[in-house]
């Protein structure tokens, strides 16, 4: 899934970062991915990334899911 790294905008906190992990068209910075993989799903905010992280799929993938 992890297609390349370079300088973008995050797309959980639209802040501009060197280092991250882009996923097709969408790019995650290197503390949001890391509050991602650690967030508890009992928490909101766990909610609220995976709705981003959808969003991010529904864009990049054209309706396919996965
Ligand atoms: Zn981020």
């Amino acid at each position: 899934m992890i297609a390349s790294v370079g300088v973008d905008s995050c797309c959980i906190c639209d802040v501009k970062k060197e280092e991250g992990i882009r996923i097709i068209s969408a790019f995650i910075c290197e503390s949001c991915e890391q509050q991602i993989v650690s967030a508890d799903p009992q928490q909101e905010q766990y909610d609220d990334y995976v709705h981003r992280l959808k969003n991010v799929h529904r864009l990049s993938l054209d309706g396919v899911s996965f």
